[in-house]
């Protein structure tokens, strides 16, 4: 019941206080910094002005939103899709229930890109790759790649026209969208060269340098089993990796062969204990100089590239 966590006549900071140890009761994870987010995005601003305004009373225009958002906090909602938003690499990024909300781990994806990258293509000289990301979801991954690197081309793929909808726009607020291209369709399927089984007869041969995917990769029997604000709210076709959640790296690693040139790097994100399966599929399409393997802040094998 609202009258729980909120009356009009209470301050900013008992509205925080009271709407915190509502959802505290509820068993709701990080009650504090979710109502922080919520009420920073209902208000429209800063942390310093909520600071500043703490004693102030609740803004009367604002309290019917206020309740409806700690309402759908307390049922569970991940607070990125509540507001709408959610920052990577330093960078707000839109999400929508369309969209995978994007991850602190991948940001070391990204890193690990751009080290390897530069190696290759210093970003003073005069050659600059073409990056593929597969299923872009936010463009999270792309979008930051191409704007880190502005002589970069990047290609933001993703099975889910709705997704790639939010890459456009993500790309449009970080004016990376001039020097992108969005394409639908299945894992590498759309890049196959001309001529490959299941190309596309006037596609236009693309040489694929850098290959970067953060793929669905949840074996299907552990679906049930996720936090149910991933489960009940981020889109199933972002988790759902197949039996033993390896399906899309096989049918990619599977589809290598027909691109116009295998990638000069291939950088995966996938899930605990994937790693070694992964690195062996890659090692079986090619002769790879390195084979790495990072792990995350949990101590989680998390990427190989
Ligand atoms: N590439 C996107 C991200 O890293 C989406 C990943 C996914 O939906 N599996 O956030």
């Amino acid at each position: 019941d609202e009258q729980a966590f909120f009356a009009p006549s209470f301050t900013i900071r008992e509205a925080c206080m009271q709407a915190s140890s509502f959802l505290a009761e509820l068993g709701v994870m990080e009650p504090r910094s979710n109502v922080e987010r919520l009420l920073l995005h209902v208000l429209g601003i800063e942390r310093s002005a909520m600071l500043r305004d703490f004693g102030e009373p609740f803004p009367a225009e604002h309290a019917a939103e206020w309740v409806e958002l700690i309402r759908r906090k307390a049922a569970g909602e991940p607070v990125q899709y509540i507001i709408g938003e959610e920052w990577f690499y330093g960078r707000p990024f839109t999400v929508t229930p369309a969209t995978l909300i994007p991850r602190p781990e991948t940001e070391l994806l990204v890193e690990a890109v751009l080290e390897a990258a530069d190696k290759l293509w210093p970003p003073d000289g005069a050659e600059a790759p073409t990056v593929v990301d597969v299923g872009t979801g936010t463009g999270a991954i792309g979008v930051t790649l191409a704007s880190q690197r502005p002589g970069w081309r990047v290609c933001a793929s993703d099975l889910s026209p709705d997704a790639l909808e939010v890459a456009r726009a993500n790309a449009a607020r970080h004016e990376a969208a001039g020097r992108m291209a969005f394409v639908q369709g299945d894992l590498l399927a759309p890049f196959a060269k001309r001529g490959a089984a299941g190309a596309a007869p006037d596609a236009e041969d693309v040489r694929i340098d850098v290959l970067v995917s953060n793929p669905p990769y949840i074996p299907a029997d552990d679906l049930a089993g996720l936090q149910p604000e991933v489960r009940d709210y981020e889109p199933r076709l972002a988790l759902d990796g197949g039996a033993d959640g390896l399906d899309p790296y096989r049918r990619m690693v599977e589809q290598l062969p027909s691109l116009a040139q295998l990638p000069r790097i291939v950088a995966f994100e996938l899930g605990m204990g994937q790693a070694q399966d992964v690195a062996a599929l890659l090692r079986n399409v090619g002769e790879w100089d390195d084979i790495r393997i990072i792990t995350d802040y949990s101590g989680i094998e998390r990427h190989v590239i």
